[in-house]
């Protein structure tokens, strides 16, 4: 089906995020692009590729400031526009974090950049301007991303990229390969447990500055519970999206 139409957003990328602005207090400003994830566009064509049926329910584009449905209104326009007209798309990207890159080299301050909020898109197949990606583009810039497609990891990813491996009900197994090889991942329970699997837990809530993290660690995030009508928080514990470690 074809996208429904769009409007160009004033901008792409956001900085009011509460675990971010924990990240400022360590001088790092952090800019999130927040799409709506999934298949939550008028296309039913999904941006997150290997999502399950527990982490779609679950996910983070429904809770925290994501109920409120101008925020959520905002961030499908943003998924119309990216799957309507990516080539315009991805040059406001470009602009856009020149931008942010050229304000931060002048003040001398420290940025990075998470692009994909509630998506999982591989951004480093898109070829931008001078066939280079936005990684190439701005190797001075902190990439980072959660991401459940273990196929982004067969290839090697730019060095100013940090990826973390989601866990989620579906993918345990892979997860547990991938950090053998070094490659963190992300565990969402209901309280974080100082180990899981033998590996060290790691609070992932304490900031959003996955780059400094330790490598071969479990990222442990709280479940956040789901604030719109309707919820049904139960179903990612129920899933195994979200483990429960409390008695
Ligand atoms: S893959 Fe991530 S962004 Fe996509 S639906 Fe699952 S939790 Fe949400």
């Amino acid at each position: 089906m074809k996208p429904k139409s769009y409007y160009i957003p004033t901008s792409l990328l956001t900085t009011n995020n509460a675990k971010t602005i924990k990240g400022e207090k360590l001088g790092w400003k952090t800019y999130i692009l927040y799409m709506s994830p999934h298949r939550q566009n008028s296309t039913g064509k999904s941006i997150c590729p290997k999502a399950s049926a527990g982490c779609a329910a679950a996910c983070l584009f429904m809770s925290g400031h994501g109920s409120m449905t101008n925020i959520q209104k905002g961030r499908t326009n943003k998924t119309e526009f990216f799957l309507s007209d990516r080539t315009k798309f991805l040059n406001m990207l470009y602009i856009e974090i020149a931008q942010i890159e050229l304000k931060h080299r002048l003040e001398g301050t420290k940025v990075t950049i998470r692009l994909n909020g509630t998506s999982d898109i591989s951004w480093e197949s898109f070829k931008i301007v001078d066939n280079k990606t936005i990684f190439e583009l701005f190797p001075s810039v902190q990439f980072y991303d959660y991401t459940k497609n273990y196929l982004r990891f067969n290839k090697e990813l730019p060095k100013n990229y940090r990826l973390i491996f989601s866990r989620s009900e579906t993918n345990e197994a892979i997860a547990m390969e991938l950090i053998k090889k070094g490659i963190n991942v992300a565990v969402v329970f209901d309280k974080l447990p100082k180990k899981f699997n033998g590996y060290k837990v790691i609070n992932g809530d304490l900031n959003d500055l996955r780059h400094l993290d330790p490598k071969g660690v479990i990222v442990g995030l709280k479940y956040k519970i789901v604030t719109n009508k309707g919820a049904n928080n139960k179903i990612a514990f129920e899933s195994n999206f979200a483990i429960r470690t409390a008695a």
